[in-house]
């Protein structure tokens, strides 16, 4: 096992690897800006350093200077967490060629290949995924978008390679957006994901968004531990996660995850992974893979019992996975809330400022993950998230309830949050029902988007 692990990424995400590798007697270091000195994940670690100033791109995305610390501490592994790096194929192979330090995560080849959505599709296909009807090649021009519109019939997707997070896609209800939307998808694409190279799907009407743990070791097993279902989301970025999925049925969702396994067993792929599907009328279609621990791992975790971060960490080290597919039982049902500091009012714009209270509630079936505390300084640099509160229970009606107490007793002064926003959700019928699809939030909630 590691030694010592440097953690290149901040908050939650941050304290959560920590907390991993505190438990299997791993120390721990810590990076920082400038805009965190004082910050939660800089605490709880056992060593920190500063990688530079607040601008993301002059300090947690600073390739050389985070390798530089992980020499300097003598670490022999670096766990990327999510966003930043995490998805950075470059920076993943980096760390590979640094002697004596170990990426925790997918090799940099599989991260390459399935990064890539149009690359990704194809691996898909080739294991019998069904994937979303769309192209595999990039798309030339607007020719190009309007033949294929008549292909797969409008509404379609005009989507970035490299996109995600609802970020680099745009829809297409009719021949005459085609310009427009391309334009943009490549714009976007370009700016954030460094790649202009863009690609079209079908876009489906009311899916659910259904999303597949695996975990695979270094000497072929690749275990699924069930799926999550992220179906409620504003403008495509997820709100509310949940585990298990309220709308598959024992065949479906053996076959969304049997398909997940099948596919990342095809790229090689081992360590910690999503599949995402697309889910409508009873098919399903592949969607994209997320080569990293995602925000929502948690729900997985509480309904498997299982500690994802954990095997991230022993199975970078070599260790085999010690549970059979067999082993692995849901048991009870679990939803992570995203608790943001934005205004939901107001278009949810961000809301900087000093967590005057921060009152987090306790007690039976209500996990925090979080690395805030009252009196800090919620600042602008950085994503909006500073807590995700998760509640299980025994069944979906079960931790709905549960929920609502929780949210109830979640005191936040000084900053607007979302938690008003979830305790509307959770007195709405349509997701009480299970019945959300991805669009629904954008049609019931909020009429201009
Ligand atoms: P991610 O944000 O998970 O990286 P994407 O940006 O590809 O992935 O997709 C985000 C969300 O956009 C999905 O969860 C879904 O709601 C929506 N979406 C993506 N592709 C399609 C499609 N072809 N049809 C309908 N909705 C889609």
């Amino acid at each position: 096992m590691f030694e010592k692990v440097l953690v290149a990424n901040r908050g939650e995400i941050a304290v959560r690897v920590m907390a991993a590798c505190e438990e299997l007697g791993i120390e721990t270091v810590a990076i920082y800006s400038d805009a965190d000195r004082n910050a939660g994940h800089v605490d709880y670690a056992d060593e920190a350093y500063n990688v530079g100033p607040a601008p993301a791109s002059e300090s947690y995305l600073d390739q050389a200077a985070i390798v530089d610390v992980a020499e300097r501490a003598g670490a022999d592994a670096i766990h990327p967490g999510y966003g930043f790096l995490a998805e950075n194929a470059a920076f993943a192979r980096r760390v590979e060629s640094t002697a004596g330090v170990t990426w925790v995560g997918p090799p940099s080849d599989a991260m390459e290949t399935l990064g890539e959505k149009t690359t990704a599709r194809t691996v898909m296909r080739e294991a019998g995924v069904p994937v979303v009807p769309g192209t595999t090649e990039p798309v030339a021009d607007a020719d190009d978008v309007r033949t294929l519109g008549s292909e797969y019939g409008y509404p379609i997707a005009i989507k970035a390679d490299g996109g995600g997070g609802g970020r680099g896609m745009k829809i297409v209800r009719g021949e005459a957006e085609v310009e427009d939307a391309l334009e943009s998808a490549r714009r976007e694409g370009e700016a954030y994901f460094d790649n202009d190279t863009v690609y079209v799907e079908k876009y489906l009407d009311a899916p659910k968004h259904i999303e597949v743990q695996v975990i695979a070791d270094r000497h072929g097993n690749v275990r699924h531990l069930g799926e999550r279902d992220c179906s409620l989301q504003r403008r495509h970025q997820k709100v509310i996660e949940e585990a298990p999925s309220p709308a598959l049925d024992a065949d479906l969702r053996d076959e969304i995850a049997e398909a997940a396994r099948r596919g990342v067993r095809e790229a090689g792929y081992t360590n910690a992974g999503t599949v995402e599907f697309l889910v409508e009328d009873g098919a399903f279609y592949f969607m994209e893979v997320n080569t990293r621990i995602q925000v929502e791992h948690t729900v997985t975790e509480e309904v498997t019992g299982i500690d994802i971060v954990r095997w991230q960490l022993r199975v970078a080290a070599g260790e085999e996975l010690a549970f059979d597919q067999n082993a692995v039982e849901i048991d009870g049902h679990a939803v992570e809330y995203r608790i943001n500091a934005e205004n939901p009012a107001a278009d949810f714009a961000p809301t900087p400022g000093r967590l005057t209270t921060y009152r987090p509630p306790s007690s039976i079936g209500v996990r925090l993950d979080h690395a805030v505390a009252q009196g800090d300084e919620i600042g602008g640099d950085y994503d909006s998230m500073i807590a995700k509160l998760i509640v299980s229970g025994d069944d979906r009606d079960h931790c709905l309830e549960r929920s609502k107490r929780a949210l109830e007793h979640f005191d936040v002064e000084g900053v607007h949050t979302t938690i008003p926003f979830h305790r509307l959700v959770l007195d709405d019928d349509v997701f009480v029902a299970g019945d959300h699809t991805t669009n629904y939030l954008d049609r019931a909630f909020d009429a201009d988007a």
